[in-house]
């Protein structure tokens, strides 16, 4: 058997155009576009790219965007300065932070010098609250992307044994929360987790986001389950690889994301879809 490829990339590609008219009407109502701010310590080459990536987004879309570059020597003070500025700008709906900050910031602060209502990313311990009490309000873009997805290829959750390996703030624990939300009885798994394969072969549902390529092999999994990877690792030679090993796994699983273009596109669709959220609220 030969899973199902859930095609994240044309999936996203059909909600930035949703997302384009939304936005497009929501301007009109507002009588003037929805706008995204990045906050970015400088000095991350890779954070450099994928703000480029959410300012194309945003443009592509009809977004305001803009990005507050503060110097890689920034206080605290400052940057949180700059985050309560931001919170106070009637023309900015939305704020991201661009996460990790360099070692010498406090990044709990500054997450929670946001004002929650513009907290695109879902990062904020009231919405993290929100979500863990069962009513979510603005949840983290890469795990609300992943439901979207099953959600569009009708893999309904309910009643499904579900693991999701890994336990992060941005995307396992919400994964898991938003799995319990859709009625699936859901494991969590991680770095300390005794026999993993033991756990993810009773699952008809199996989250992947550790981190660590290769982690999941073919044998973990349940003939015909379905398999969502959200793991980005960079190999040597430069390819994107899941942490699931995919060209085995597709002969396992029913279904399965590929990596790249299956979670990682969808986190971008979804960032649009929390912007438009957010400015609607105001
Ligand atoms: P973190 O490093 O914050 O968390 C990794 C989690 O995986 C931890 O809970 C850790 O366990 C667990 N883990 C690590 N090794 C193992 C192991 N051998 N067995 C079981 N569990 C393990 O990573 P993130 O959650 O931020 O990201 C996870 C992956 O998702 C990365 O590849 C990242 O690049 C990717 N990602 C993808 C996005 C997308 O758009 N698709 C967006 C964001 C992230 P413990 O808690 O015990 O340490």
């Amino acid at each position: 058997m030969t899973a199902t490829i859930l095609d994240g990339k044309a999936l996203a590609q059909e909600l930035r155009e949703v997302a384009r008219d939304e936005i497009a009407i929501l301007a009109g109502r507002l009588g003037r576009a929805p706008g995204l701010a990045v906050v970015q310590v400088e000095g991350d080459p890779a954070s450099s790219r994928y703000v480029r990536t959410i300012g194309k987004l945003c443009e592509a879309a009809g977004a305001a965007f803009r990005v507050e570059l503060l110097p890689p020597d920034t206080s605290d003070a400052t940057l949180q300065a700059v985050i309560a500025a931001l919170n106070g700008d009637p023309a900015v709906d939305g704020v991201l932070i661009q996460l990790p900050l360099p070692a010498h910031l406090d990044t709990a602060a500054a997450v929670m010098a946001l004002d929650h209502r513009k907290d695109v990313d879902g990062v904020h311990p009231i919405n993290a609250g929100l979500l863990a009490q069962g009513r979510p309000a603005l949840v983290p873009n890469t795990p609300a992307g992943g439901m979207e997805l099953l959600r569009r290829y009708g893999i309904d959750p309910r009643g499904m044994r579900a693991a999701v390996v890994g336990r992060s703030a941005i995307v396992g624990r919400p994964m898991a929360q938003l799995l319990t939300l859709a009625d699936a009885t859901v494991t969590v798994c991680h770095s300390r987790t005794a026999d993993l394969g033991a756990v993810l072969r009773e699952c008809e549902l199996v989250c992947v986001a550790a981190g660590r390529p290769g982690l999941v092999t073919a044998a973990m999994i349940r003939p015909g389950a379905v398999v969502v990877d959200f793991g980005t690792n960079v190999r040597e030679d430069g390819a994107l690889v899941g942490d699931v090993e995919f060209g085995a796994v597709v002969e396992v699983a029913g279904a399965i994301t590929p990596v790249p273009g299956g979670t990682g596109p969808m986190t971008n669709a979804m960032l649009l879809r929390n912007l438009i959220t957010a400015a609607a609220r105001r």
